[in-house]
């Protein structure tokens, strides 16, 4: 893919060259997100952030990882504080923010709704998750992820993913599976209540890359013999009903008990967040944070690298950040070191 000025809609504009670019694009970006350096090469630039559905850490990181390139942000966070609800079409409202920025993310809760918007934008724009679609940074920071938890410096050959829960509604499992597919060998074990099974095009289209997959709706027998378990919340806004989402809550759990027994030891333990910790839900319980193997809050770490080499290279600047750097003065915490694991 040729990056600058692109738009990123999808993890189908990737091929493997791509994601190794990104990826050393990202391990640059490290000393900059630990606030060791600072550079301006973005100095001017304005990303236009416009969430028309509920986020935090895709929102927060994605104007993070702007501001510490050095641009500005501009927020739009609610569809009720926006002319959409006015009646304003996605052409308009694309047509006027692009005018105002350099570079737009954007969450929309219908599939397809970016690429609409992307069509009518004058600036590059990248999909920040499109209903039950896609989320391609999220899939390409997991994929980052777990290459950094298996220490595994090139292609992923071999990997062996648990993915469970809503596979059906969930975004970033449909985008880490269509990314997992470019490289050789992989086996998917696909966990998830029958009715929220992967999509069938996906499944075949994994199964045509010559990938095995296996599909069930047993979470023990799905645990073993994983290099990485990828939890997911039952994705609750996109039932008919609370009370049909009800009927799927808390089916799969994953708690120390569970890890120790069905685990394979050191096996990756993922999640896009947010985990529902709510009582009748609780996927990936609180007795597992200080688990070594617990890989979520890397996870988010690492999605400031991903959307700040994704910027980068979107905006033409990834070989001139270094040329604009400078040290930091304040006072800056460890932010990416390990949280000290207790005794497990
Ligand atoms: N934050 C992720 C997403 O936006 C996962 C989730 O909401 O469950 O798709």
């Amino acid at each position: 893919m040729h990056f600058t000025g692109a738009h990123i809609l999808s993890i189908s504009q990737f091929d493997s060259n791509d994601v190794e670019r990104l990826f050393k694009v990202a391990d640059a970006m490290e000393p900059y997100a630990r606030r060791e350096k600072r550079t301006r090469v973005l100095d001017g630039a304005i990303l236009g952030n416009l969430f028309f559905e509920p986020s935090t850490r895709t929102r927060v990181s994605f104007g993070c990882a702007f501001n510490l390139l050095g641009g500005h942000v501009r927020e739009t966070s609610d569809i009720k504080a926006s002319a959409i609800s006015k009646g304003e079409s996605l052409y308009d409202t694309a047509r006027v923010i692009s005018g105002y920025s350099d570079i737009v993310a954007m969450r929309h809760p219908t599939a397809g709704s970016v690429e609409e918007f992307a069509r009518a934008s004058r600036v590059p724009v990248v999909n920040a998750g499109d209903g039950p679609s896609e989320h391609p940074s999220q899939a390409l920071l997991d994929l980052y992820t777990i290459r950094k938890e298996l220490n595994i410096r090139g292609p992923v050959a071999g990997l062996r993913i648990a993915m469970v829960g809503d596979l059906k509604h969930g975004r970033t499992v449909h985008s880490l599976s269509k990314l997992l597919s470019l490289y050789r060998d992989i086996h998917f074990t696909l966990v998830s209540p029958r009715a929220l099974a992967m999509p069938g095009d996906i499944v075949e289209h994994l199964r045509r890359a010559g990938h095995s997959v296996v599909e069930t709706d047993n979470m023990e027998e799905g645990l073993h013999n994983n290099d990485t378990v990828y939890l997911t919340r039952i994705q609750e806004e996109r039932f008919q009903s609370q009370q049909e989402a009800d009927l799927y809550r808390g089916k799969f759990r994953l708690n120390q008990a569970i890890y120790t027994q069905h685990c394979k030891p050191n096996t990756v333990i993922m999640h896009p967040l947010p985990r529902d910790s709510r009582a009748e839900a609780n996927e990936l319980d609180n007795d597992m944070n200080e688990h070594p193997s617990l890989a979520i809050f890397r996870q988010t770490d690492n999605g400031v690298l991903i959307r700040m080499a994704l910027f980068a290279l979107v905006l033409g600047v990834a070989d001139a950040v270094d040329k604009h750097a400078e040290e930091v003065g304040w006072y800056t915490a460890k932010r990416f070191r390990r949280v000290p694991s207790a005794e497990v």
